[in-house]
């Protein structure tokens, strides 16, 4: 028996608890993991309180991340001892996920745990850190140079927007950090930051075009504050858009796009391929110094797991939050 936050539905409304469940309750896949760390993303948060429509298929064990070692598998790829990373493809949504002490899983999904790297960094990076690295790549693919001007990063106290700061200031780029919360400043200085806006300046509607102030912008917040930082952007800059923790939408005009050269670049990391998911994670075991891990992280556990849900939500949490199985 193992313990697993589950998700059940019960006359269309969701109920979340810790249960004890069996291996011959696991799901289908050829790799079957003592699971030793999680972490909570924004996802999750939607997912375990309902606020999003994120889980397919109900009772669900929720977590879209999670770190372990294989107990059983029946691919040649991994042998039971190995450290295995696991993140995104529909984990934790459609699949049983990384919120309980034991997963099974495909074994096209697992990453080697990156050699340099604890359980525990692992996590504190996640989705969340994962995601930022692949914003930074989306900059440097598009030409953003640290020659070229500032960055900026909005949602910046979040788990995405902390290590975009700190991988940015690592790769030496100058970083300007949106936040809603003035008393994350001195945090948002200490992890790489070297100015700070207030939210509230880039949440009107936004102008067709605006005075050019950004080389890059990693945005995770989509809405007027993603069309602002688009208006904002000098002539031939790149917006790595990644998130929608304000809107979804994108209230914009063309403008900046024909008359300034300006490179809306995508970002998932949900089905991002292998390849570039391991050259991601390299980058981030080298880009990420210790004092990050310490400034950048909580560790609860799995009972405190709903409560934590319920903040990531309310953007009421500061950086990364590491659960312990
Ligand atoms: P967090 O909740 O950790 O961070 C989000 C941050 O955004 C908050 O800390 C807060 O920062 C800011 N924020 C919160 N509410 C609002 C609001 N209403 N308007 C503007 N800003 C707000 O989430 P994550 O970092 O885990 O994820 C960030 C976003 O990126 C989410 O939308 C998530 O879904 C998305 N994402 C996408 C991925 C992908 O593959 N494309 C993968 C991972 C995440 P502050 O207080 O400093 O303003």
């Amino acid at each position: 028996m193992f313990n697993a936050l589950v998700i059940r539905e019960l006359d269309g409304q969701q109920q979340v608890a810790v249960e004890q469940l069996s291996d011959d309750q696991l799901p289908d896949g050829d790799v079957t993991i003592a699971v030793s760390h999680s972490s909570i993303n924004y996802k999750d948060g939607l997912a375990i309180t309902g606020k999003g429509k994120i889980v397919r298929s109900f009772p669900m064990v929720p977590g879209i991340d999670l770190v372990g070692t294989v107990l059983e598998s029946e691919s040649p790829k991994y042998q039971a001892g190995d450290e295995v990373v696991l993140t995104g493809w529909g984990v934790g949504e459609g699949h049983w996920g990384g919120l309980a002490q034991k997963a099974r899983l495909k074994s096209d999904w697992l990453v080697p745990l990156p050699t340099g790297l604890s359980a525990e960094q692992t996590m504190i990076i996640g989705t969340a850190g994962l995601t930022a690295m692949l914003c930074v790549m989306a900059l440097e693919h598009n030409g953003v140079s640290k020659e070229r001007g500032e960055i900026l990063v909005t949602g910046a106290s979040g788990g995405v927007g902390s290590t975009a700061i700190a991988l940015l200031a690592a790769l030496g780029y100058s970083v300007t950090a949106v936040t809603g919360r003035e008393q994350n400043s001195d945090y948002l200085r200490s992890i790489g930051a070297s100015n700070i806006i207030l939210r509230s300046e880039l949440e009107d509607r936004a102008k067709p075009l605006d005075k050019q102030r950004w080389a890059g912008v990693v945005d995770t917040t989509g809405g007027n504050i993603l069309a602002n930082a688009i208006a904002q952007t000098q002539y031939g800059g790149c917006v790595a858009a990644c998130g929608l923790a304000a809107d979804f939408k994108l209230p914009s005009t063309v403008m900046p796009f024909i008359l300034r050269n300006v490179t809306l670049a995508g970002v998932d990391s949900v089905m991002c391929p292998f390849d570039k998911r391991q050259q991601a994670w390299q980058r981030l075991e080298q880009l990420l110094t210790q004092s990050f891990y310490q400034q950048a992280s909580e560790e609860i556990s799995l009972q405190q797991v709903p409560e934590w849900a319920d903040k990531i939500v309310a953007g009421q949490v500061t950086g990364r939050t590491l659960v312990k199985l």
